[in-house]
């Protein structure tokens, strides 16, 4: 199978993906064209003369193997046992440096917890920070840690996911209970003076890792960047350190400390809320 690689960009660099197995058998080796080369094809197609195209694929699998999730936590200053979940994931596709998937959201949540860490007076709940292994072949790290934790449910309070590229935050979502609405409310007031909106029309996911704790019923809140470039860059070569904007990392950063800061120092319960499939 050869396709018109599904990025945004004009380059040649291809966006590439993976191809799963479907009822009807094993996968097809396939690979993707980048959108010039793509247009080039189609033009020799219109030649009315035979076109060949030689294809060079490595699609080799050497079979499962261990990778792991890698978790960090700091206590809160009243030590109690509901903490506050961040993710993103420490995998990245081949091809870049995945500079910006999820390289920066690693960064972003690394930093907003060390941020809070360092406060005179930390925040009243734990914060933990989880880098997943392996996202990008099926959430391979977000599954084994809502499986791990799926009795331990209780002892996350919320949860929130940065793996959307290093540009700037322009809204935010919530699912939890009404009873924590003068939280979300609060959180709102604090992003508004980083333009940052509240979005009521659709509930929060909690993106792929985390999401799969907020399927047994974890409360979570999304963080929603610009991704207009991200699908330039999004499993390419481009996918480097040079992409990244400080100024709007600076924005995102100030976005998920605040997160943090607000979420942990609550009092309230944000969940359960109804698991999903
Ligand atoms: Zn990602």
């Amino acid at each position: 199978l050869l396709i018109r690689s599904v990025g945004t960009d004009g380059d040649r660099l291809p966006h590439t993906g993976m191809m799963s197995g479907t009822e009807a058998g094993d996968p097809v080796p396939s690979a993707a064209l980048s959108s010039p080369d793509a247009d080039n094809l189609m033009l020799m197609f219109g030649r009315q003369a035979p076109v060949r195209v030689r294809l060079d694929l490595d699609v080799g699998f050497d079979g499962e193997a261990t990778s792991h999730n890698v978790v960090g936590e700091f206590d809160g200053s009243e030590n109690l046992d509901q903490r506050i979940l961040l993710g993103a994931h420490l995998d990245s596709w081949d091809l870049g440096t995945g500079a910006v998937d999820d390289g920066a959201g690693v960064a972003l949540v690394l930093a907003a917890a060390k941020l809070n860490a360092d406060l005179e007076t930390r925040p009243r709940h734990p914060v933990r920070v989880v880098l997943y292994a392996n996202e990008e072949q099926g959430v391979y790290g977000g599954k084994a840690y809502a499986k791990l934790h799926e009795a331990d449910l209780a002892n996350h309070l919320v949860g929130a996911e940065s793996d959307l590229g290093a540009d700037r935050i322009y809204r935010f979502k919530s699912l939890v209970l009404p009873g924590a609405e003068a939280v979300i409310e609060l959180l709102a007031t604090h992003l508004k003076k980083l333009g940052i909106e509240r979005e009521l029309a659709e509930p929060a996911g909690g993106g792929a890792d985390v999401g799969q704790m907020r399927k047994l019923g974890l409360p979570v809140i999304d963080l929603d960047q610009d991704a207009v470039r991200y699908f330039d860059l999004h499993h390419t070569a481009n996918d480097t350190l040079d992409k990244v904007n400080p100024r709007n990392l600076q924005q995102n950063l100030a976005a998920w400390a605040t997160l943090v800061y607000v979420t942990a120092n609550s009092t309230v319960e944000f969940g359960p809320v109804a698991p999903t499939e």
